[in-house]
């Protein structure tokens, strides 16, 4: 799962190297998305668009799109009969979700009327879990029967995919022929309230522009929501909410310096935060301050900023230098 420009990581560069790790199949939200993604990608590796597109739409890019209800079959089926050769797609069929896919009337007209699906090369049927990360939740179950029951009741063949990250740590009731892995991938916990079995790959460096001694009473940044209660040293770094660092995170993060944990004050402002770094004397201009990394995960800044590790990575503004290293 590579939308988003890979949950904000930057597809171009994320792309080829899952290619050259074997991926075969790659998913992404838009057709533009998918079009990037082929020039980055080549020839080859199949790009599933789930937002679907029109016949057509994709140029020479080679894209698969997913059909989420009876007007896009009916759409694919009759351009594919235009032209005479069958059209490769995914059928996306929802069974909990409410949100894409052919709902239970549509599904019932296909199951009563195969020849509705005539003109389609269906490589996969898919559905999508809503609760796959509480694995507690009865709608998991729920799905994954209904998923079953609509899938016997289609034209038999294609194989089929159902779990994202979270889904295919849900136990063997949930495998399928393809899983969609998405925020696993980026080191995100695709099995919360357990340990992360996944390796932390996103680390996120800001500036130390200026430290300065500020003296009690002073204080920090819009709004004058944090004031020193001792001599203190500010530590000014070049970061902000316009880069994706939440601005729900003011007064309510920290970041790390050589292991040592230094606290957030004051509001985040556009393209600047404070730290209290008191007790950091190491900390100086021309320094860094962790922001995401091993010690401050994206799901520990999520939980702080009241979000999810997702929205962290997608936030990820463009004026990041980005480096990207094998390991
Ligand atoms: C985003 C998405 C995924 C990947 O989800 P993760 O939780 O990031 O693994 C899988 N399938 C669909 C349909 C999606 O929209």
């Amino acid at each position: 799962m590579v939308k988003a420009d890979a949950y904000g990581l930057g597809a171009a560069r994320v792309g080829p190297a899952l290619r050259d790790a074997g991926c075969r199949h790659f998913f992404v939200a838009h057709p533009a998305e998918g079009v990037t993604l082929r020039a980055a990608i080549g020839p080859g590796p199949v790009i599933a668009v789930l937002n679907g597109f029109a016949p057509g739409a994709d140029g020479d890019a080679e894209l698969l799109p997913v059909l989420n209800g009876l007007p896009d079959v009916e759409a694919h089926a009759a351009a594919a009969r235009r032209r005479g050769r069958a059209t490769p797609a995914i059928l996306h069929l929802d069974t909990g979700m409410s949100r894409l896919g052919l709902d239970v009337r549509e599904q019932e007209a296909v199951a009563a009327d195969p020849s509705r699906l005539d003109g389609l090369d269906l490589r996969w049927l898919m559905t999508h879990l809503a609760c796959a990360d509480e694995p507690e939740h009865p709608l998991n179950a729920a799905q994954a029967a209904r998923f079953a029951a609509v899938c016997a009741r289609l034209p038999a063949g294609p194989p089929r995919s159902v779990a994202n990250s979270s889904g295919m740590f849900l136990g063997p009731a949930f495998a399928s022929d393809l899983a969609r892995p998405g925020c696993a991938l980026y080191g995100i916990n695709p099995t919360p309230g357990r340990p992360n079995p996944m390796r932390q790959v996103v680390r996120l460096d800001a500036p130390v522009l200026q430290v300065r001694e500020i003296a009690p009473g002073d204080t920090v940044g819009y709004g004058a929501t944090w004031t020193a209660e001792r001599p203190s040293r500010v530590a000014t770094v070049a970061a902000g909410y316009a880069d994706g660092y939440l601005r729900a995170l003011s007064g309510r993060a920290s970041g790390d310096f050589a292991g040592q944990s230094v606290p957030l004050i004051g509001r985040v402002s556009m393209d600047l935060i404070a730290f209290d770094v008191t007790d950091a004397p190491g900390i100086v201009p021309g320094g860094a301050i962790c922001l995401i990394g091993p010690d401050n995960t994206p799901d520990a800044v999520a939980a702080r900023a009241g979000t999810i590790g997702y929205e962290v990575l997608t936030s990820l503004g463009n004026r990041y230098r980005r480096e990207y290293r094998a390991t």
